[in-house]
């Protein structure tokens, strides 16, 4: 296979107030890092707007960009994996659309992975720009926690925004899960990694496609994909309420034997509330755990690909 020097792969959701700057920026940013040879990847994540359409007239126009069109949105993380899988560059730039993670920091990226003989440069967040207190609070927490209870070590504030060389890039394409959480997925793989420090921008145009109800899934997925802690804390505060349980059975039959046990109330009620909230919780624990096996299971494709504009060498599987 002809393979270009590079590959920029850009997940896309209703950008199409950043794609012509986009396009321009990352084609811009790659020729001066390797000339003409490289390829540019939009996937069009069942966007609502007119993403498509511009994409495929920037297609037309320019022999270098790749654009797929996926059949509906299938979320970020699955959009960016059908990218990853049909670039077929010898190194591979991760960007988001909305231009915060600036590509002109390539050719330095480019310079730390020589220099230090590196597979994958991630980008580490040092600020960031026009996100929202409760973004910047929630973000700051789900890395913090993930790092405390995963047993694969996750860099902190960093995101998709990475350099990878072919072979990382392989490696991480043989993991088959549905659920996923690509920046935790390529920290599995290892090879050499080393982080790149960056100051977040602005947006270029348009609002996060990011909402809470989608954080709260990704931070879902992070977190049972990369951890058992939550199963073992279910099994750990178990073994605490059978314990604490079996000495309430000790009191309440005391009780009863020595003829005083008069109608407890509150503590009766105190009982049935705390043992009512913990098993819930754990309840919905092994229930998270449970619906992803139950996803895993059904062997589904990742995702489906309706339409491609230009060039594409790589797997011709198209997820099937
Ligand atoms: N994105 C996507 N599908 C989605 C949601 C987001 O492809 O369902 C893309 C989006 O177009 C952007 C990237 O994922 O390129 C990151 O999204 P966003 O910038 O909205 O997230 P934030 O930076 O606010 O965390
Ligand atoms: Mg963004």
């Amino acid at each position: 296979m002809n393979r270009p020097r590079l590959s920029v792969v850009v997940p896309c959701y209703n950008e199409e107030g950043c794609l012509e700057t986009l396009h321009a920026r990352v084609s811009a940013a790659a020729r001066d890092a390797v000339g003409e040879d490289f390829e540019v990847v939009l996937v069009n994540d069942g966007s609502k707007d007119d993403s498509w359409s511009v994409m495929q007239r920037l297609s037309a126009a320019d022999p270098r960009l790749v654009a797929i069109n996926l059949s509906r949105n299938h979320g970020h993380q699955l959009a960016l994996t059908a990218g990853l899988d049909l670039c077929s560059g010898e190194e591979i730039l991760i960007i988001d659309a909305d231009l915060q993670d600036p590509p002109e920091l390539l050719a330095e990226m480019r310079r730390t992975m020589a220099e230090q003989q590196a597979d994958v440069v991630y980008a580490v967040r040092r600020k960031r720009e026009g996100e929202t207190i409760f973004k910047k609070i929630t973000a700051a927490f789900f890395y913090r926690m993930l790092d405390k209870i995963t047993d694969t070590p996750i860099p902190l504030d960093t995101g998709d925004f990475r350099l990878m060389t072919r072979r990382a890039l392989d490696a991480f394409l043989s993991l088959p899960e549905q659920a996923r959480f690509i920046r935790g997925m390529v920290a599995w793989v290892g090879f050499r990694q080393v982080p790149f420090a960056y100051d977040r921008a602005e947006r270029h145009a348009g609002e996060t496609k990011y909402p809470l109800g989608k954080m709260i899934r990704f931070a879902l997925d992070a977190v049972t994909g990369f951890s058992t802690a939550p199963l073992r804390f279910a099994s750990h505060v178990g073994l605490v309420l059978t314990a604490a349980s079996a000495l309430l059975v000790l009191y309440i039959v005391g009780g009863w034997i020595m003829g005083r046990n008069a109608a407890g109330w509150t503590s009766t009620m105190l009982v049935v509330v705390v043992l009512g909230a913990v098993q819930m919780f754990v309840l919905g624990m092994i229930g998270e755990y449970l619906g992803r096996l139950y996803v895993e299971a059904k062997r589904r494709p990742l995702y489906l690909v309706a339409d491609i504009a230009g060039p594409v060498q790589g797997r011709a599987s198209l997820g099937y």
